[in-house]
């Protein structure tokens, strides 16, 4: 097989990704590739050193005559998500990735490929190999670390590496034809209302929403899909308008950057309305069903019966408290089209639910493309958090990569672009985060497009890298460094 991906082409290209994918390079684990992009710079005479992080820093010098144009920056990032198919034995600090060709895809048996981003390191080394036989300006390759646990490298980045540097092309995009001009910033805001209890004697319920689609926060939140954790609010809330009961825990959701799918409450109620609440829920259900995106259609309102007992429940303060914030809190998207027409500008994602002895507690995840629309956003929960009666903390806050109204970078890709393909460069903004925006957070009066070739099923064992693509993208970059040499 390793013959067959020797064949490919661009030939360098796939060389070196071949021999990445050899080394084990998750995040927390880059130092091995780290070294092999230095053995690579120092084979081709091309001076390269790690900074404190550990990320990867080399200068290609501007071929000869060259030397006038301003300098460039070409970067990715060097760890990849590390995740393997139910059962599939691989160790992804030891073993190769298996490298397979399937048509016109590139994947790996069982694992994540490493496409996101082995491909723009791979086209890193590629260029340093063969940059004699290239027109080029002084070209300052870097390559980060932890991309895809914080972007910790990007962080801890001394801008001073980019040398003046004042155009950057960033190869982390998924999507061929694409030039991303822009990306979300974010924030997590974690709320926490006080509960106290009371005892409650009556017949345990417990009742759950599931079956909806989810999805990542950033990627799927354009789908409109139901927030598990908000619809058992509101699944709650219109309840209480038949029904009285007493909530003993509310929870949904684990991770703040996946939108719940299920999420469950228990609740006590009077063992004589059980009937009735079977006839109230399905009743809910089918009027749900029918109001839910394509994605959501199958989604099912439980309730299990337990014993009839005496239950520790909310008080009714705290009940009061924990359904007014969970049918308050904004969720979803919250406006589109003002940074780019059809785009999301602003969401948020109520990731994680869940009640404690003495708290009801909520984790939200906001993005938005304009990092003032977050903070405002961001205040309003906190308004009614605090009215609530409840405390609001902001952690994790990242920028966002608002477009520049000018970019000289993009027409001269354009151009390249149109010559090589007879096509446009679309340009694009991402809901999700990308490494740009801390660099344009660090120099302002930086020029940064990001690009890639078609790469599907990202972050999942499925996912391929288009081996045609790939060629294509590669004379984009060639071609794009040529221009800028001029
Ligand atoms: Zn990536």
């Amino acid at each position: 097989m390793t013959t067959e991906i020797q064949t490919l082409k661009p030939e360098k290209v796939f060389h070196y990704f071949n021999e990445i994918a050899k080394i084990p390079h998750g995040s927390y684990n880059t130092e091995a590739i780290a070294d092999y992009c230095l053995g690579v710079a120092k084979q081709c005479g091309v001076p390269a050193v790690k900074d404190g992080a550990g990320n990867v820093i080399a200068t290609l010098e501007a071929s000869p005559g060259r030397e006038g144009a301003p300098p460039v920056v070409l970067q990715g990032h060097l760890d990849m998500v590390c995740e393997k198919e139910e059962g599939h034995a691989h160790n992804f600090e030891k073993d190769p990735l298996a490298l397979t060709i399937d048509g016109d895809y590139l994947t790996a048996e069982g694992t994540t490929l490493g496409g996101d981003d082995g491909i723009a390191v791979a086209m890193c080394l590629a260029l340093m190999a063969e940059k004699d036989q290239m027109v080029h300006p002084k070209t300052i390759i870097v390559l980060t670390v932890e991309e895809e646990v914080g972007m910790d490298g990007a962080y801890a980045l001394d801008p001073v590496v980019f040398d003046g540097a004042k155009r950057l092309i960033n190869i982390d995009s998924e999507e061929e034809g694409i030039a991303t001009i822009g990306c979300a910033g974010g924030s997590e805001m974690g709320l926490k209302f006080p509960v106290t209890r009371t005892d409650e004697t009556g017949l345990i319920v417990s009742l759950a929403v599931g079956a909806l689609q989810g999805g990542h926060s950033g990627m799927s939140i354009h789908r409109f899909g139901y927030n598990a954790d908000i619809l058992l609010g509101n699944i709650l809330f219109s309840l209480g308008k038949d029904i009285t009961f007493k909530i003993a825990d509310l929870t949904g959701g684990n991770k703040v950057n996946a939108i719940p799918q299920s999420a469950k409450a228990h609740i006590v109620i009077n063992p004589e309305d059980r009937e009735k609440l079977g006839l109230i829920l399905s009743r809910l259900q089918e009027n749900l069903r029918q109001s839910a995106e394509q994605g959501d259609k199958n989604l099912f309102i439980s309730a299990r019966f337990g014993d009839q007992g005496t239950y520790d429940v909310m008080d009714p303060e705290s009940e009061k408290r924990c359904l007014m914030a969970l049918n308050i809190m904004p969720d979803g998207v919250q406006s589109m089209g003002r940074v780019l027409a059809g785009r999301v500008d602003t969401s948020l994602n109520l990731g994680i639910m869940k009640t404690t002895e003495t708290t009801f507690e909520l984790i939200t995840h906001l993005r938005s493309n304009v990092d003032n629309d977050r903070d405002l956003l961001g205040d309003k929960i906190e308004a009614f958090t605090k009215y609530l009666g409840g405390t609001a903390v902001v952690t994790g806050v990242y920028p966002a990569w608002t477009p520049k109204s000018d970019s000289p970078l993009y027409t001269v890709m354009n151009e390249e672009n149109e010559k090589l393909f007879g096509t446009p460069l679309v340009k694009d903004v991402t809901h999700g985060g990308l490494e740009c925006a801390l660099f344009a957070k660090k120099c302002p009066d930086m020029d940064i497009i990001s690009i890639g070739p078609n790469i599907l099923d990202v972050h999942t064992p499925a996912e391929r890298l288009s081996i045609s693509s790939t060629e294509r993208v590669w004379q984009l970059v060639i071609a794009t460094l040529a221009a800028l040499a001029e």
